[in-house]
């Protein structure tokens, strides 16, 4: 897993990803880490995790900062462009496999972007 240095910390957190495509906010991963490991280490650890395109955040419509697994990105960049659908029943978000085309502004350099589709998730629509 690229230059991040393995701890039992680092275990611990990317053991929450294991399997699932789906995402987890910093405070639920803070909830559950907890007994183990303090919260500024798991900002930290997310942190540099992101930095080495190991996980991806963004921000819901709360303000939550989210993270989920990238598929294949490196620290030299996020090659993972894609939106992410949160449920506003039961809250889950997860990410899309779909691409997306991010228009480009004369004028003007875009860093990054992001899409949030909020709905109801299959789940809770049966
Ligand atoms: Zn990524
Ligand atoms: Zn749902
Ligand atoms: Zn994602």
């Amino acid at each position: 897993m690229g230059i991040v240095r393995r701890t039992k910390s680092l275990d611990l957190l990317m053991s929450q990803f294991a399997d699932s495509h789906d995402a987890i906010s910093a405070v639920a991963l803070i909830e559950s880490l907890k007994k183990d490991v303090n919260k500024t280490t798991v900002y930290r650890l997310l942190d540099r995790l992101e930095d080495d395109g190991v996980l991806h955040s963004f921000m819901s419509s709360d303000g939550i900062k989210w993270y989920a697994k990238c598929k294949g990105c490196s620290s030299s960049g996020h090659a993972d462009v894609h939106p992410h659908f949160q449920c506003t029943d039961c809250g889950k978000v997860d990410c899309l496999d779909l691409e997306v085309t991010i228009p480009s502004i004369p004028g003007r350099k875009i860093n990054s972007s992001q899409i949030l589709i909020q709905g109801t998730c299959d789940n809770c629509l049966n």
